[in-house]
């Protein structure tokens, strides 16, 4: 499919990912599109089935994986998440560039497939930081912060690998953060702001 790069956005759960990407797609109305994934946990307070994930339950998503819906899925803390073909086809119909939330096996598959997406990975200061924020909004329960964080130390390790990222953004300071994240995105986002224009 033709249009402007796909954005693959990874990193350990509690980086500031969907802080970012929010800020992103409300500052760039009409430029970038989420590709809404499916997932097996439970809404948080706040998100939206439909607009965060698509909730579903492990039978109805098994069901749809077998019929070969899926990009690709993952387990992640006792739960199963997954883009499907849809939720990015229907991004990339409008002409919008298409931004995956999808933690770093994820982002492995990926790199199988054509999508050829500009892969950005959100890293915390350190672990201590990122428990902070886990802790900070209370979503978890203790068992799913520490299971959080063990996922968390294997992808600090892997991010750094040789080629699997184009860039590893820190998120220390937020606004220093979002700065970085623009600038790696701007020219997808000229592309697709001169289609607006024309
Ligand atoms: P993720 O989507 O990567 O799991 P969130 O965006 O939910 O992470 O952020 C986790 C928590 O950290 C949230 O409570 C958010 O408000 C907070 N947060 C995000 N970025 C920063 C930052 N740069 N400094 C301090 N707190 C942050
Ligand atoms: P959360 O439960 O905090 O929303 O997400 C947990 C982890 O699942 C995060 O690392 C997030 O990037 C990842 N994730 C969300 N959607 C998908 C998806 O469709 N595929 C994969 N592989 N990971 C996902």
């Amino acid at each position: 499919m033709s249009g402007p790069r796909p954005v693959v956005i990874s990193g350990p759960s509690g980086a500031g990912k969907s802080t970012l990407l929010k800020k992103l797609l409300k500052d760039y109305k009409g430029v970038f599109g989420f590709s809404i994934s499916h997932t097996t946990r439970d809404p948080r307070p706040g998100e939206v089935d439909g607009k965060d994930y698509h909730f579903t339950n492990r039978e109805a998503m098994q069901e749809d994986i077998d019929k070969g819906e899926f990009i690709e899925t993952d387990e992640f803390s006792g739960n199963l998440y997954g883009t499907s073909k849809s939720a990015v086809q229907d991004v990339r119909a409008k002409g919008l560039i298409c931004i995956l939330d999808v933690d770093i096996a994820g982002v492995r598959h990926i790199k199988e497939t054509n999508l050829d997406p500009i892969y950005i990975s959100i890293q915390p200061p350190s672990i201590e930081v990122l428990e902070e924020r886990l802790r900070g909004r209370a979503t978890e329960t203790e068992e799913k912060i520490q299971s959080r964080l063990e996922e968390a130390r294997t992808d600090m390790e892997e991010c750094n690998e040789p080629g699997l990222f184009d860039i590893v953004i820190v998120n220390d300071d937020l606004d220093e953060a979002y700065e970085k994240l623009q600038s790696v995105l701007k020219e997808e986002i000229t592309k697709v702001q001169e289609v607006i224009k024309s």
